[in-house]
């Protein structure tokens, strides 16, 4: 990881970035992987170095197979307060050493729920851990809740436990999964997206990654999406890419894993998040899922850069992921205000 010391001085890291797509269970440090394997006696390897090999999936693949390796090692943590508590605590330090000033990290309560520890036990230990996280490492993050595409049973808890924690920091729902296919989301699933809209819990949903463009506008209409995950093939088709420019849609783009996943795959093309740029789309820049990919955040903005990304570009993302976060009118104001002050007045112009 990108500048991780062993005695971390909160005042000594500046903190300059604002991430809003990235998966608590795909951003599990390894070195606690092998630890949790160790001890467990699950998803061994032969050191660390193999364990880490096991984790990161040939590039190109598929998001199935680039998935694969979190629901081999997740058992790990499942069911286990304490394991859950410490991943979600070291999110918010290696946040903070990669310079995040605030972050929204996302996490399935079910898949890390066993049957003697509920979804909502898994949302207090989440919580304990960002909030402890949270002071030591001078770092803003908020949780987002997923249901899981194939699972439509647990969309409707997800919607609840959105209501019932929207006071210790959660603050919107979001279904993840794989999504190929329009029709892939269930009548249950539109249900519970309907309801949070009918509650006021924000909605964020994976979205044209490795599915079709009309998938983005399934999600616009039908799930009352706010934030779109991915999004890259909205680009392919020019009307609902026109219409996500003109709402101001904020499309949530994840450099190295839009690779990886095989979500963009002509390299002969122009990437769609230069596009977003170029176009002055509502995007933000992200990890998705770091321990697959092993990649920092910054990682993901020299990729950019070498694809032609500005400062200007990486101001403008920021200033469009603080403005599209799901917090409070106060609370963003307050995050708006933190990037004024270290980015200067935000350069609008293309
Ligand atoms: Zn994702």
């Amino acid at each position: 990881m990108e500048g991780r010391k062993n005695c971390f001085d909160p005042s000594k890291t500046p903190k300059f970035r604002v991430e809003l797509h990235v998966h608590l269970d795909g951003a599990i440090r390894p070195e606690t992987l092998w630890e949790l394997s160790q001890r467990k006696g699950l998803f061994l390897h032969g050191s660390q170095e193999a364990l880490c090999r096991a984790c990161i999936t040939e590039c190109p693949s598929d998001l199935p197979t680039f998935l694969k390796p979190i629901a081999e090692y997740l058992p790990l943590v499942v069911g286990d307060a304490e394991a859950i508590e410490r991943i979600a605590f070291e999110f918010c330090e290696d946040a903070a050493l990669q310079h995040i000033l605030y972050a929204e990290v996302r996490y399935s309560p079910h898949l890390m729920a066993s049957e003697h520890f509920s979804p909502s036990q898994v949302v207090e230990s989440v919580n304990r851990g960002l909030e402890r996280g949270q002071r030591t490492f001078s770092i803003g993050v908020r949780s987002i809740l997923c249901s899981i595409r194939g699972r439509p049973g647990w969309s409707r808890e997800v919607v609840q436990l959105c209501k019932e924690y929207r006071d210790r920091g959660v603050v919107a729902m979001d279904i993840a999964g794989d999504t190929q296919g329009v029709v892939d989301t269930s009548q249950e699933d539109v249900e519970a997206f309907q309801l949070a809209y009918q509650l006021g819990i924000h909605r964020t949903v994976h979205a044209g990654e490795d599915g079709p463009a009309d998938q983005v506008k399934f999600a616009l209409q039908q799930l009352h999406a706010e934030r779109i995950g991915h999004g890259y093939r909205v680009v392919e088709d020019e009307a609902i890419y026109r219409r996500c420019l003109d709402s101001r849609v904020h499309l949530e783009a994840c450099p190295h894993s839009s690779l990886l996943t095989g979500a963009v795959t002509d390299r002969g093309m122009k990437h769609p998040i230069v596009r977003y740029a170029e176009d002055g789309a509502n995007f933000s820049i992200n990890r998705d899922d770091p321990t697959l990919i092993q990649k920092t955040l910054g990682d993901d903005y020299a990729l950019l850069r070498d694809m032609g990304l500005t400062d200007v570009h990486f101001a403008r993302a920021n200033f469009n992921a603080a403005r599209s976060a799901f917090l409070p009118h106060e609370e963003k104001s307050v995050l708006l205000e933190k990037l004024k002050q270290i980015y200067g007045v935000e350069d609008t112009t293309q």
